[in-house]
């Protein structure tokens, strides 16, 4: 927890230093009446991508047709390629509304992330399952696995097991994978490798935060990421998904409920809603997908960092901070992750010493104490204004669908470490519905730590998908 800031204690900073925080403060802020119409911009916006024409939100059909009971049971093997990591987990589903897992975490490697060779991303996930499966089941696997793939980027369905990459996100760029369904690209490597495991499902790591927290809280809402992307997922009805006609099997009924990952990361690509600032227009820019993501481009935890560093450089380049100093290393895109910022407003305001020692362990930098204080100001607007931003979609889809109270079941690195983080979220909520409540436990909608979502989701879901196989349903 971070001590409040004394009175007076920036009383060693000088004049136009000063003035350079609150311009940044200013840019960066959301305030209660951008929030609002940021949402109600953000609930045409949804309705557009349930249309039949379509719209800049993706609003993806899951094939999610129930909800989970929190009576399927059964061992899946579920895998996560999520920005950062891939995890590997053997989940015990025990029809009880409880599981346990096992699992495995690897770092993605960063090359991997652009690689020309797009089998070689998919050759990982199987060797990495591979070594799983021999040190989970020493004896072999009897029979074969259901296996539940957790893929969080926008990869388009017409069934279950099927996801077809719309775009790559969070600075992924394989080329020959866009356009192309990825359930293949994987089963061929693990036939290579005659693994018994047998791929039934293809979730968001959204919808499976929905379904395994909805498994055993039924006043689950939502499932949603702030992570290394941001993202939500929700259960609309058949019949408010005009996009869906033609495409249903004739057994789900215009009232079934039907998992929709929103992909809302993709907001406001037309740029009329969100307060831009020059560096989200740079980080845009300079991505390897300018003009997409832009609602994530200005609040997932990928680009924080950067937003951080490039407003450092260009205070730099105008000559009021670091001068004199080398800034070889801080001029390198994406040298900070979001770990800097959030280390950054971790440490106490006082002496900000962990901030002097990062700088010059990492970047050969000395700062000063007034730089110091700018920079802590400054990782705190980025990161409010990221909190209070990403909570637009949340409102967007509740006023949607008319829910006024209930719990968001959330996930993701910068829920779960960036500080503060769920607490000024909560506080955004409250200043877009204008509630009274100021205790972010108490508020009528309110952001609770999801079940783990890309683990049991993935396995309530495949669970789900062999139980409408086994009856003939598709
Ligand atoms: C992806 C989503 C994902 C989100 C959170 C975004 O970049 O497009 O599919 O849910 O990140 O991981
Ligand atoms: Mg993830």
């Amino acid at each position: 927890k971070k001590p409040p800031a004394r009175k007076g204690s920036m009383i060693d900073v000088p004049e136009e230093l000063i003035e350079q925080i609150h311009g940044l403060e200013t840019i960066f802020r959301a305030t209660p009446e951008k929030l609002q119409a940021v949402t109600k911009h953000f609930i045409s916006e949804l309705d557009k991508g349930l249309s039949k024409k379509g719209g800049n939100i993706p609003m993806i059909p899951g094939w999610v047709v129930e909800y989970p009971t929190g009576k399927e049971t059964g061992d899946y093997l579920a895998i996560d390629m999520g920005g950062t990591n891939f995890r590997v987990a053997l989940i015990k589903l025990g029809g009880d509304h409880t599981f346990d897992t096992t699992q495995s975490k690897y770092k993605l490697p960063d090359e991997l992330r652009t690689t020309q060779h797009p089998e070689e991303l998919f050759a990982f996930l199987a060797d990495c399952i591979e070594s799983f499966l021999e040190e989970q089941f020493p004896d072999g696997v009897t029979g074969t696995l259901p296996l539940g793939f957790t893929f969080s980027y926008p990869a388009s369905q017409n069934k279950i097991n099927e996801g077809i990459l719309q775009r790559w996100t969070k600075g992924f760029d394989i080329p020959n994978v866009e356009g192309h369904d990825v359930v293949p690209m994987l089963k061929k490597q693990l036939a290579k490798r005659k693994l018994p495991v047998d791929v039934v499902a293809l979730i968001n790591d959204t919808t499976g935060t929905l379904v395994a927290s909805l498994y055993s809280d039924p006043d689950t809402k939502m499932g949603v990421i702030f992570g290394t992307g941001v993202n939500g997922a929700y259960y609309d009805m058949v019949k408010n998904i005009p996009k869906l006609e033609g495409k249903l099997a004739d057994d789900i009924p215009a009232n079934a409920p039907f998992a929709i990952n929103c992909e809302y990361g993709s907001f406001d690509n037309e740029h009329v809603a969100l307060p831009r600032t020059k560096y989200d227009v740079m980080v845009d820019e300079q991505s390897p997908r300018p003009g997409q993501q832009t609602f994530e481009k200005m609040s997932s935890g990928y680009y924080l960092g950067e937003l951080l560093r490039l407003v450092l450089v260009d205070l730099h380049a105008q000559g009021f901070i670091l001068k004199d100093q080398d800034l070889t290393k801080l001029n390198v895109p994406y040298c900070m992750d979001t770990s800097y910022p959030s280390r950054f407003e971790d440490d106490p305001f006082e002496n900000l010493e962990n901030v002097a020692e990062i700088f010059e362990k990492d970047f050969g930098i000395k700062t000063t104490s007034p730089e110091r204080k700018l920079i802590r100001k400054l990782s705190e607007a980025i990161g409010l204004r990221s909190a209070r931003l990403s909570v637009c979609g949340i409102a967007a889809i509740c006023q949607k669908m008319g829910y006024e109270t209930g719990h968001i079941a959330a996930d993701g690195s910068i829920f779960k470490m960036y500080p503060g983080f769920p607490e000024k979220a909560a506080l955004g909520l409250k200043d877009i519905y204008g509630w009274k409540e100021t205790d972010p436990k108490k508020m009528p909608l309110r952001l609770v730590d999801a079940e783990d979502g890309s683990g049991a989701g993935a396995a309530i879901i495949a669970a789900l998908a062999e139980k409408r196989l086994a009856a003939g349903k598709s």
